[in-house]
């Protein structure tokens, strides 16, 4: 092969490289690792890769705002149980922070919580007055996960109290189930100001704090609701429209993705796609064996 060839290959790779960086970058990722023997296949000295413990880390662009000192995030991992790595089996199952896999935590949810603590791991503290952790059973089979919260979960504490929560609880009884049965959570716990979408650093900065806790309880059901769940959830940026109602996986867990509660009062006649969505769930969890409520 002859050098300018070669220079060539090496150029369009770094340009996907660099293409593929920035749409991590996008989604939040502050760093991307790769084995080291994949590394030297390919041969490529840069200055811009630095080795750490056999691991390449390549810094993705556009690099992250600096965060404001306060708002750093403490490098002192769990006081409690602790983290295993992931299955490194996804796209972004090799990208920091790392959670336990579901068979690997042994954490409760109260673990999570007091490592969650009066958290400032970003600027949303600033507007909140208070964390809104999960809430509900913590052996529960099914699970929902909605955007924020609004003023209404800002100023009492809980998850899905407001208007949008209020039609949510009929979405859970409507399948038969009451609002003790199931877990109740969001991607984000501190209210976003204006009720704004938390933004790709803020939600990434708090998603592993949900993974934790879906991996304490491990339920057999998780129903996303609306966009921001279902991408951060999920490794999708396909839109709600398109996938609800489809049935997809998270580590393991069946996920169902439908509209959110918040939506549907813009919309009602949403309202019959989503009662679709919920059946399918209510037969999926008619189908299963019944979980130990002792165990
Ligand atoms: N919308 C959400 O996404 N979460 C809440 O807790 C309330 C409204």
């Amino acid at each position: 092969m002859s050098s300018d060839s070669t220079a060539n290959e090496i150029l369009e790779l770094l340009d996907s490289l660099r293409a593929h960086a920035t749409y991590l970058g996008e989604l939040g990722a502050e760093t991307i690792e790769v084995a080291q023997d994949r590394i030297e296949e390919v041969h490529v000295a840069s200055s811009s890769v630095s080795t750490i413990s056999g691991l390449q880390s390549y810094t993705t662009a556009p690099a992250p705002k600096p965060m404001s000192r306060e708002h750093q995030i403490p490098t002192t991992k769990s006081t409690t149980a602790p983290l295993k790595s992931a299955p490194q089996d996804t796209l972004f199952g090799d990208l920091a922070p790392r959670e336990p896999s579901l068979q690997q935590s042994t954490e409760t949810l109260e673990d999570v919580w007091r490592d969650i603590g009066e958290c400032t791991r970003c600027g949303l503290c600033e507007g909140r007055t208070q964390v809104v952790n999960t809430h509900g059973n913590s052996k529960a089979r099914l699970m929902f996960v909605g955007e924020a919260p609004g003023a209404d979960e800002d100023a009492q504490g809980k998850p899905f109290v407001g208007r949008a929560g209020q039609l949510l609880t009929k979405i859970i009884e409507a399948i038969g189930l009451k609002r003790e049965d199931v877990l109740i959570g969001n991607v984000n716990r501190c209210r976003p100001p204006g009720n704004r979408q938390p933004t790709l650093e803020e939600a990434a900065i708090c998603r592993p704090f949900l993974f934790r806790e879906i991996a304490a309880v491990k339920p057999e059901v998780i129903v996303v609701l609306g966009n921001t769940a279902l991408r951060n959830l999920l490794e999708t940026r396909e839109g709600i429209t398109r996938v609800r109602g489809k049935f997809q996986d998270f580590r393991g867990i069946k996920v169902m993705p439908t509209f959110h509660p918040a939506y549907l009062l813009r919309d009602p006649s949403k309202k019959r796609e989503t009662w679709e969505d919920l059946k399918k769930v209510r037969d999926y969890l008619d189908s299963l064996p019944r979980k130990d409520p002792t165990a």
